[in-house]
């Protein structure tokens, strides 16, 4: 058995309750138990979104992309759409967009950085775009947009405002109904910490509204196939469009449970603190951020490295007990890795994931002074939380 931690950028550090909630019954998707598990999950997804009761929230097959790509249910034929991309998730939505009859704009900002709200406003004030889609973390480069400034600056410009949450939602604050936000969607495996193999999202009642009769969605990600099903589960009730992710079902019920016993607030909270203390950490060691500073997320951080050779690294971390993620932006991408702090993370984590940092970059001769990175986390820690 490896004993290593996961600070990946999704999946990232398991709870083993909750992993393994997925594993443990042989129950079927029409029993009860499976009913009162979605119906359950289905009511915590609302609230740890932030969406009120006329939200109607859905899990289906798949993970974020199927999240992303049911949104296309909402869409009619040649309807237009404003996609404002950081980073390759953004940039995700021009390669699923692309596959419909639809036209779009790209709005695309550079490695690190974000497309200000301004530039967003003067974009949708001249074009009569049907919806905008927003990543609120971009996964590769840690970049996190000011979601409540633009979805007030943007709403009286566009129908429908589509926040891509994956990377984010179970960690960062959300507020669909107080920010009017129509569509927040994310998958199962990454802030909210369960097993991969859903995606979840919440639709306000102006984007139920305009669920296509003539739809040119697929068959499976049509959400009108499968908003019956969720009315029936949100009443106790069950039902059978195409068989549910069973035992992730399972598995985001108990990561619901334990989010409802921590508090969002609270682990908002916790997401904060240990993301400023692993930046804290980082930047003791002489080591650079990839999101500018008024940008920087609490689940995900891009760490610039100088003169290494990145595999080596990882492999290096790798075999100090902490597996982090490689970096894709193309911009970037051989000078940076990112790092997962989202879920479950807790102060253990930081500090072993730094102390791989600097053993593993050590190791090829950067002349890390030992312990400073941990040194500088701890007393962000200690400053926090009290003991
Ligand atoms: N959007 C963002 C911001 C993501 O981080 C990811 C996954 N890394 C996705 C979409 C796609 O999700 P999935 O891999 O679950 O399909």
């Amino acid at each position: 058995m490896v004993s290593r931690i996961l600070m990946h950028v999704g999946p990232s550090v398991a709870n083993y309750n909750v992993l393994s909630a997925a594993v443990a019954p042989n129950i079927g998707f029409a029993s009860p138990e499976f009913n009162a598990a979605m119906k359950y999950s289905l009511e915590q997804f609302r609230e740890v979104t932030g969406a009120d009761e006329t939200y109607t929230p859905f899990i289906i097959p798949g993970g974020g992309t199927a999240a992303m790509e049911s949104v296309v249910s909402f869409l009619a034929r040649d309807s237009r759409v404003l996609i404002v991309t950081n980073g390759v998730f953004g940039d995700r939505w021009e390669g699923i967009l692309s596959r419909y009859p639809l036209k779009f704009k790209i709005l695309r900002a550079k490695a690190g950085n974000a497309i200000p709200t301004a530039q967003i406003v003067a974009e949708l004030r001249e074009g009569g775009f049907d919806a905008v889609t927003i990543t609120q973390v971009e996964t590769s480069t840690g970049v996190r947009m000011p979601l409540k400034e633009i979805a007030a600056a943007a709403r009286p410009f566009v129908k429908l405002i589509i926040v891509d949450g994956v990377a984010s939602i179970g960690g960062e604050r959300m507020n669909a109904s107080r920010w009017n936000i129509d569509i927040c969607l994310t998958a199962s495996q990454k802030a909210l910490g369960a097993q991969a193999g859903a995606g979840l999202l919440v639709a306000s009642q102006r984007a139920m509204d305009m669920l296509q009769q003539d739809s040119i969605s697929g068959y499976l990600l049509d959400l009108r196939n499968w908003a019956k099903i969720m009315g029936s589960y949100l009443s106790g009730g069950g039902g059978y469009f195409a068989t549910p992710p069973i035992g992730t079902v399972f598995s985001l019920a108990e990561s619901f449970r334990r989010i409802e016993a921590e508090t969002m607030e609270t682990r908002i909270g916790r997401h904060r603190i240990c993301s400023e203390a692993f930046r804290k950490g980082v930047l003791e060691m002489g080591l650079g951020i990839v999101a500018s500073e008024s940008l920087r997320s609490s689940t995900v951080t891009g760490v610039y490295v100088e003169n290494t050779d990145l595999q080596k690294f990882l492999k290096a971390a790798m075999a100090k007990g902490v597996e982090f993620a490689a970096g894709v932006h193309p911009e970037i991408k051989d000078r940076y890795f990112r790092v997962g702090h989202m879920g479950w993370v807790e102060q253990a984590h930081i500090m072993l994931a730094l102390n791989a940092i600097e053993g593993a970059l050590n190791s090829q001769g950067a002349g890390i002074s030992k312990d400073s990175g941990k040194l500088a986390a701890k007393e962000v820690f200690e400053k926090s939380m009290p003991v």
